[in-house]
C-alpha cells in the first residue's frame, strides 16, 4: 500500500511516499520540501529513493498558491525519470498532519465534511497551521480524488490528560466558552515513542510508563502512564513549557505587560517575540544546538549560560513527570537534539543520580542512529534514545484507518 503523508505550512507543502505493503517493513520511495509558495520565487527539492540510491532534484520555479504546489508533486511523483509511480491513482491514501482538533477527536480520522468544520472551527486556536493544513487537505482532495484522505492530530494523543492537568487555574468560562485548555502539542512523534519505546523493553504497551522528551525545533515533554499522555509541557499553543530554538516556553504572564510597558510593543508583536526571537536565539544569539554547543566548548559565556537554563528546564520537568508517572520504566531521548546531541543529554541526567538516573558516559557519546538504552548497567531507570519518525506514525494510521474503513467518531 502505497501512502502520500503531507504536511502543509502557510508557504510550504513537505511530502513523503510510503511503501507499507509489508506490515513488518516500510520502505521511503520519494521525499520532498517545496517552500516559498506565493513568493517571487518557490524552491522545491525533491528525493527519490531506488534500488538503495538517493537521487537528488532540485529546482527553483515560481508557484503562486498550493495548488501549483501540490501540481508540482503529483508531476515529480509520476515523472518518467525522477518519479516512483507511473499515476496518481497508485497512492491508495493520503495522510495529513493537522495541528489542532481540540476536544473534538480523540484519535486519527477519515476526512469529511464534519472534520473539516472542526478544523476550521479551531483556525483561531492553530492560527498559522490549522488554515494551510485544511488548505493541503482540500488542494490533495481534488488531485487524489480516488484515495482516502486522513487527518492525523497534533494535540489528539493528549486528550487522555486528566482535567487537573489540562486546565488551567483562570475563570472557569475561559474553557467552557472560549476553550481555553492545555492541547500539547508533538503527539504523532509522542504516541510513535511510547510505542517504540515499549517494543524496545518488551512490555505491552499498556503497561509501559515513560517520560517522552522530544527536543528538536520545537521542544516538549509528555508524561506517559501504562501508554497513555497524562501530561504536556505545551499548552494552548506551542509556546509554553520547555525552552526553545527561539521559543521562550514557560514566563510570568505579568512580564508582558512590563516589556510591552517599557518597549511600546504591542501583543502581536510581543507574541512574535516570544515565539521567534526568544529561547536560545534570545539568549546567546544561535537557535541551532550545534553552535550552541559549539560556543561552549569555545568558553562562549552566553552560550554556556544559555545551555544551562535549556537543561536545567528540562530537568526541573523530569522532577515533576516522576512525581506524577509512578513506576518509571525509562527517560526518552528522542528529535533533532535528543538524538544528536550527546552533550545536552549529558547535562540533563547531571546530578539526576538520586532520582535513579545514571548515565553511562560511553554509551551516551557513543555515535548511533538506532534505538539504544545509555544508562549504567543496572540503573533503576532506563535512559533511552529512541529515533522518532512522525511520517511513518502518521503513514501507519493513514493505512489503519484505511483498512478499518471507519467512519470517523466524535467524543464528547
Ligand atoms: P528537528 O526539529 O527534530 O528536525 O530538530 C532540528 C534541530 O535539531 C536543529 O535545529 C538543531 O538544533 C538540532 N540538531 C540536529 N542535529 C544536531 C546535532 N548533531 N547536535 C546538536 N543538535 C542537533
Amino acid at each position: 500500500m502505497n501512502i502520500l503523508v503531507i504536511n502543509a505550512g502557510s508557504s510550504s507543502i513537505k511530502y513523503q511516499l510510503m511503501d507499507l505493503t509489508d506490515s513488518r517493513h516500510y520502505s521511503v520511495m520519494a521525499s520532498g520540501l517545496i517552500e516559498k509558495i506565493g513568493e517571487p520565487m518557490g524552491r522545491v527539492n525533491h528525493q527519490i529513493f531506488k534500488g538503495g540510491e538517493k537521487q537528488r532534484f532540485v529546482e527553483e520555479i515560481h508557484l503562486p498558491s498550493h495548488r501549483e504546489g501540490m501540481s508540482r508533486v503529483v508531476a515529480l511523483l509520476t515523472d518518467p525519470q525522477r518519479g516512483v509511480i507511473r499515476d496518481a491513482a497508485e497512492i491508495q491514501g493520503v495522510g495529513h498532519r493537522v495541528l489542532n482538533c481540540g476536544e473534538a477527536y480523540t484519535d486519527t480520522v477519515l476526512v469529511d465534511a464534519q472534520v473539516k468544520k472542526t478544523i476550521r472551527d479551531f483556525f483561531p486556536l492553530g492560527p498559522l497551521h490549522n488554515p494551510p493544513n485544511l488548505m493541503g487537505i482540500e488542494v490533495a482532495e481534488e488531485f487524489f480524488a480516488h484515495s482516502p484522505q486522513v487527518a492525523v492530530f497534533d494535540t489528539a494523543f493528549h486528550q487522555t490528560m486528566p482535567p487537573k492537568a489540562y486546565l488551567y487555574a483562570v475563570p472557569r468560562e475561559w474553557y467552557t466558552q472560549y476553550r481555553l485548555r492545555r492541547y500539547g502539542f508533538h503527539g504523532t512523534s509522542h504516541k510513535y515513542i511510547a510505542r517504540e519505546t515499549a517494543n524496545f523493553l518488551g512490555k505491552p504497551l499498556a503497561e509501559t510508563n515513560i517520560i517522552s522528551i522530544h527536543l528538536g525545533n520545537g521542544c516538549s515533554m509528555a508524561a506517559i502512564r501504562n501508554g497513555k499522555c497524562v501530561d504536556t509541557t505545551m499548552g494552548v499553543t506551542p509556546l509554553e513549557g520547555l525552552v526553545m530554538g527561539t521559543r521562550s516556553g514557560d514566563i510570568d504572564p505579568a512580564a508582558l505587560e512590563y516589556i510591552m510597558e517599557q518597549t511600546g510593543m504591542d501583543i502581536h508583536q510581543m507574541l512574535n517575540a516570544l515565539n521567534k526571537q526568544s529561547g536560545l536565539k534570545g539568549l546567546c544569539g544561535v537557535n541551532d544546538m550545534r553552535e550552541v554547543v559549539e560556543r561552549t566548548a569555545k568558553g562562549n559565556e552566553q552560550a554556556e549560560t544559555a545551555l544551562q537554563i535549556f537543561c536545567y528546564r528540562i530537568q526541573k520537568y523530569i522532577g515533576a513527570y516522576m512525581a506524577v508517572v509512578k513506576n518509571l520504566d525509562a527517560i526518552v531521548f528522542t528529535a533533532g537534539i535528543g538524538e544528536n546531541s550527546w552533550p545536552v543529554r549529558e547535562r540533563v541526567c547531571r546530578d539526576l543520580e538520586h532520582l535513579g538516573l545514571s548515565l553511562d558516559l560511553d554509551k551516551n557519546s557513543a555515535p548511533s542512529r538506532e534505538a539504544r538504552a545509555i544508562e549504567k548497567e543496572g540503573a533503576p531507570i532506563r535512559i533511552l534514545v529512541v529515533p522518532t519518525n512522525e511520517e511513518l506514525q502518521i503513514a501507519l494510521e493513514t493505512k489503519e484507518i484505511i483498512e478499518r474503513g471507519t467512519a470517523p467518531e466524535q467524543s464528547a
